[in-house]
């Protein structure tokens, strides 16, 4: 009787191709009803930022946290007031000079504090420690994150790679630490200052180790994760899919969701609602398909192992514990 206008069919929400025709701009029904924060993405003064943010609206996304230089992060935060959380990147161009690197970083931070930024986001892959000589523990450092902890400030930190990477381009041990060592700066930082919060970014760069995880986690109160890094993510915990979801389950108030968007120049919508779809289907679904997102890493054609994460774990990690680190 009644005309419906959307298939009737639920699975046909959850079908890849059905999703690719439509370019990925309707979602799925959400398992919860809740405004999703994505905590890491990187946007600018781009016109594109634009197609990144209706992305998200169609997928519930009402807030991202988006990673810019200062300059940048203030266009976008007075353009965008209610839908972009700025996190500022530093400048580490006087790293030799360390009061000066120390004075101007602070007085960013002061204009970024002004402007009521939360985030400080910190690159320290093994290529910046190795083409800089910093790392995340330097004493050059120090009062940057004495700064950031009297201000609630939370530093956002990508520290590792895929182990992949490590023999494909870390390959010198006279220029970069095996994957292992290169946390020792993390773990030392969150030692030294346990009144910041540190979001160790890409599930802490090692999805492949959840039981490292653990310990970090046990360890460092003032750490949590973010699940941003979609290709990394879906490879790695939908290789043991039960082992993930019951990790999500001993942390559920420690993970934040992110998916490290970026937006680019020229770039079609599709890159961006895809993901998102990407994300939706691993981690509230059980559903195995073909993952549209090429892989390079991936050892033949990637696929999808969905996470079904229970409705309690995806309210925390999709939005409560973002409310927590950012706003409370
Ligand atoms: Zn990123």
């Amino acid at each position: 009787m009644a005309a419906v206008s959307v298939p009737s069919t639920p699975s046909i929400w959850f079908d890849l191709e059905h999703a690719r025709r439509v370019g990925f701009t309707v979602a799925p029904p959400r398992k919860v009803d809740v405004p999703l924060i994505d905590v890491h993405t990187h946007a600018g003064r781009r016109p594109d930022t634009v197609l990144l943010l209706d992305a998200a609206r169609r997928y519930g996304v009402t807030r991202l946290v988006t990673i810019a230089p200062l300059d940048e992060c203030l266009w976008l935060q007075e353009r965008y007031p209610d839908r972009i959380i700025p996190a500022t990147t530093l400048t580490y161009d006087h790293r030799d000079d360390p009061a000066r690197l120390a004075a101007e970083n602070l007085a960013l931070l002061e204009r970024a504090v002004a402007a009521g930024l939360k985030v400080v986001k910190f690159w320290f892959k093994p290529r910046f420690n190795a083409d800089t000589g910093l790392k995340l523990d330097d004493a050059r450092l120090a009062p940057i994150f004495r700064f950031l902890g009297r201000h609630r400030m939370v530093a956002l930190v990508h520290i590792a790679d895929p182990d992949a990477w490590w023999q494909k381009y870390y390959t010198d041990p006279t220029r970069y630490d095996s994957k292992e060592a290169t946390y020792l700066q993390a773990e030392r930082a969150m030692a030294a200052y346990p009144e910041v919060r540190f979001i160790l970014a890409h599930l802490g760069g090692d999805p492949e180790h959840l039981d490292h995880l653990d310990r970090l986690l046990s360890t460092y109160p003032n750490l949590y994760l973010d699940t941003s890094a979609t290709k990394w993510l879906v490879r790695e915990l939908g290789r043991q899919p039960e082992t993930a979801r019951a990790f999500f389950q001993r942390w559920p108030d420690r993970i934040l969701f992110g998916t490290d968007q970026v937006v680019r120049v020229r770039t079609e919508p599709a890159c961006y609602t895809s993901r998102y779809w990407v994300h939706q289907i691993f981690w509230e679904t059980g559903i195995v398909c073909p993952s549209p997102i090429p892989d390079a890493d991936s050892d033949g054609p990637p696929m999808i192992h969905g996470l079904n994460l229970p409705a309690e774990v995806l309210r925390s990690v999709y939005y409560e514990n973002a409310v927590h680190l950012l706003f409370d």
